[in-house]
């Protein structure tokens, strides 16, 4: 079994390391001259714990079932894991009932751990913050995922497999008995391809003919890093209660694992597939995104949460007020721009934000065509989940 594979985040190099352990001939092409290069590159990098997906989803099972694995495979290799721990805090009494949803919703997935704490319990885990209420998930981490992609790629490469870099899919042509690829200046043919083209997915299954009722959005998550002594008011991960009514988990405070502390992402929407700033547009892509009705009726609907953002985006003092309501003692000295990532997030027909991982199988290509947050945490159990459930063989 040849299978191809578009896309070297992490998500496309655990397929492929999956199906190279399985003993598939495997060949990963990457469009960019390095791994990860997108959102595999330019993420919080948590370890989500599984709290908040809806029970019985696919983002709740692979997410808890993805970071045991993932905790195994970073003591494995000596990759860093931390559980630094995360509490979810409810900075008012009218955000009480959603952080009771949560502590529910955690139970209910099976997150280990959970503890409801009151203004009192949240400040002896973290002394620095306030709230009125909070819940505390001690398992949830911290990694380098673009560390983890580096070993996935070394782990397929001694299977046998090939990781073959700017080599961007240009043309796909499915055949009765094969898949025929063009990538840079290489022609291939496989008998499978599975696509993990995160912000390219559309590319792809356009390139494969494979319509069908879903298209990538944009939302860029932008990022301020704490400064000098800053850091030390946060010893783990702070949240708010998220709007249910979005798969954003809204601006947080993140110890990473090299000990800065980030503050964010937002979510506004790109003007690039690859729209890293305000800066970065894109002529084209913007005519694609508002040539599909989902885009055009999600921005009829939310627009004045999107404007929101679009102000935090621009207005340091909003991206402060956000961190000071869990923090207060942050001065705005303490916060510095600090980059950002482009989420590749699925969009209805309808105008829905689709919530769950979605995975789509035309023939011989299987086209993952939603895997935002918490897909990197997840990543180990959604290639095994392909490997499980999508017929490989004829
Ligand atoms: C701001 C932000 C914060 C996040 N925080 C977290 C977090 O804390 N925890 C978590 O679990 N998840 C988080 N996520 C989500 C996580 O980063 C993604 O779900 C995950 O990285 C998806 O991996 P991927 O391999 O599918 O995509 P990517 O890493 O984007 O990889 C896709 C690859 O496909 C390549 N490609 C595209 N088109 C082509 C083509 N035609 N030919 C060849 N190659 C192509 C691209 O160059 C790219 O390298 C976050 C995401 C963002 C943006």
């Amino acid at each position: 079994m040849r299978i191809g594979i578009v896309g070297a985040g992490i998500l496309g190099l655990a397929v492929a390391r999956q199906m190279a352990r399985a003993g598939a001939e495997v060949t990963v092409l990457e469009k960019e001259p390095r791994i990860a290069a997108h959102q595999t590159g330019h993420n919080s990098g948590v370890v989500h714990a599984g709290i908040y997906y809806q029970p019985g989803s696919l983002k709740a099972t692979l997410c808890r079932e993805g970071a045991a694995m993932l905790r195994e495979y970073c003591a494995e290799h000596g990759l860093p894991y931390d559980e630094a721990g995360k509490l979810v805090v409810a900075s008012t009494r009218a955000e009480l009932s959603g952080l009771r949803r949560i502590a529910e919703r955690a139970r209910e997935n099976g997150v280990p751990g959970i503890a409801e704490l009151d203004a009192i319990g949240l400040r002896e885990v973290e002394p620095r913050a306030v709230g009125v209420a909070a819940v505390h998930s001690p398992h949830t981490a911290i990694t380098d995922f673009p560390a983890v992609a580096r070993r996935l790629a070394a782990d397929v490469t001694e299977a046998g497999g090939f990781v073959r870099l700017s080599r961007p899919v240009r043309a796909i042509r499915q055949t009765t008995d094969g898949v025929a690829v063009a990538a840079g200046p290489e022609r291939l043919t496989f008998d499978r391809l599975i696509s993990c083209a995160g912000l390219g997915t559309d590319g792809v299954a356009d390139l494969a003919r494979a319509g069908g009722d879903v298209r990538i959005v944009p939302f860029r998550g932008e990022y301020y890093r704490l400064a000098g002594p800053a850091r030390g008011l946060v010893k783990g991960l702070i949240y708010p209660v998220p709007d249910p009514r979005y798969p954003f988990l809204g601006v947080h405070l993140t110890r990473r694992i090299d000990g800065e502390v980030l503050v964010g992402p937002n979510a506004v929407p790109a003007l690039a597939l690859e729209g890293y700033s305000w800066r970065s547009a894109s002529l084209r892509d913007l005519r694609r995104i508002a040539a599909w009705p989902g885009a055009r009726r999600m921005a009829a609907e939310h627009w004045r949460t999107g404007l929101r953002e679009v102000y935090g985006s621009l207005a340091k003092r909003a991206f402060v007020a956000a961190a000071r309501r869990y923090v207060p003692e942050l001065a705005p000295a303490d916060l510095v721009r600090a980059g950002g990532g482009v989420r590749a997030q699925a969009v209805a027909r309808d105008g829905r934000l689709l919530d769950d991982f979605v995975i789509d199988v035309r023939g011989r290509i299987v086209l993952v065509r939603n895997a935002p947050s918490p897909a990197a945490t997840s990543s180990l159990a959604i290639a095994r989940h392909i490997a499980l459930t999508v017929p490989l063989t004829f």
